[in-house]
């Protein structure tokens, strides 16, 4: 099997009918080009850049960050590397943090919110990223947005490390994307406002899931309860993509959701035309959707959006699938 879809490794994803899907690397580590480029990402999608900063005792420096972006910019050979500002606290933990204190730390200062307390720490991230842009198709993507005024912050403080490198006569791209994740349910309730503020989005479904749910994505004892096919994320996730439609903005699904073979027809039929997933997974998505007629998934996919019962949606993807399988 693994044999038969290695020769799609450089076809191109396209439904039957001939929408084309774009399928991206998620990657932690710039050594994880390698895997990515193999398993013919046409990017990367989320470079999740906190593993840079974690188990050790100082932060990186911008030299270090820069050199690591730009390696990953240069491997990806113009294909667009979407890298993700510092997404700490929760789950990832920096070495000496106080943060790891925090009563509650999926609701506490994480990801966005750490950011712009730390702003010296956004600034270089921001400058290294910038640097970076110069060498390939850099994408910056802000994580754990809930406000538009974490966004507008955000913004400014791009700027200011746009303003020191041209005042260094640093090069950069001038038209660097910036894109948000979608990650908590206040930002996909209130998507259209986003969508009008960013270059693009990006679902976040992991957190997404977690936090509409109110199940902490790593206690093995709710795990039974952590499902993507609540009727509550589909609707968020609906929302998500009508608001990046009408903005005319692209939006893609990153978290655990866009690898899952048993979730990709429901995916193109919300109308989700970019996903991005751990690189084992592309050649079995991709092999998914050469055999969907996209007008089929569509029709099927309001079906199921138009259930608010879990257990009418689990039937109706199972059989979702099994008619193509
Ligand atoms: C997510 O939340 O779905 C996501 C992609 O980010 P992470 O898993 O790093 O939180
Ligand atoms: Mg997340």
């Amino acid at each position: 099997a693994q044999q038969k879809l290695q020769r799609i490794k450089t076809t191109k994803a396209v439904t039957v009918d001939g929408i084309a899907i774009d399928l991206l690397a998620n990657i932690e580590v710039p050594e994880d080009v390698v895997s990515a480029k193999a398993s013919g990402a046409v990017g990367v999608g989320l470079y999740r850049t906190e593993f840079l900063f974690m188990n050790r005792s100082e932060m990186p420096g911008e030299q270090e960050q820069f050199e690591a972006y730009k390696h990953v910019a240069e491997a990806m050979k113009g294909y667009p590397v979407t890298i993700r500002t510092l997404d700490i606290g929760a789950d990832k933990q920096l070495h000496s943090d106080e943060i790891v204190t925090a009563t509650n730390p999926a609701l506490g200062l994480r990801a966005v919110r750490y950011c712009l307390s730390e702003p010296h720490i956004f600034h270089t991230q921001f400058r290294a990223l910038l640097r970076a842009s110069h060498y390939g198709k850099v994408k910056i993507l802000i994580p754990m947005l809930s406000t538009l005024a974490e966004l507008r912050q955000t913004k400014l403080l791009l700027q200011r490390a746009k303003d020191s490198l041209s005042q260094q006569n640093i090069p950069f791209d001038e038209q660097i994307s910036l894109g948000g994740m979608i990650e908590i349910p206040a930002a996909a309730i209130n998507a259209e406002a986003f969508a009008q503020e960013l270059d693009f989005m990006s679902i976040g479904t992991n957190d997404l899931i977690q936090y509409t749910l109110a199940i902490d994505r790593a206690d093995d004892t709710v795990a039974h309860l952590y499902n993507p096919l609540h009727p509550a994320v589909l609707k968020l996730i609906q929302l998500t993509i009508q608001a990046a439609e009408k903005y005319g903005k692209p939006v893609s699904v990153c978290g655990e959701m866009a690898g899952d073979i048993k979730l990709t027809r429901l995916l193109v039929g919300l109308g989700m035309r970019q996903l991005s997933m751990h690189p084992s997974q592309i050649l079995s998505v991709k092999s998914q959707i050469l055999q969907c007629e996209e007008a089929i998934l569509s029709r099927q996919a309001k079906k199921i959006l138009s259930q608010s019962d879990l257990e009418k949606i689990e039937p109706l993807v199972r059989k979702f699938n099994g008619e193509f399988a």
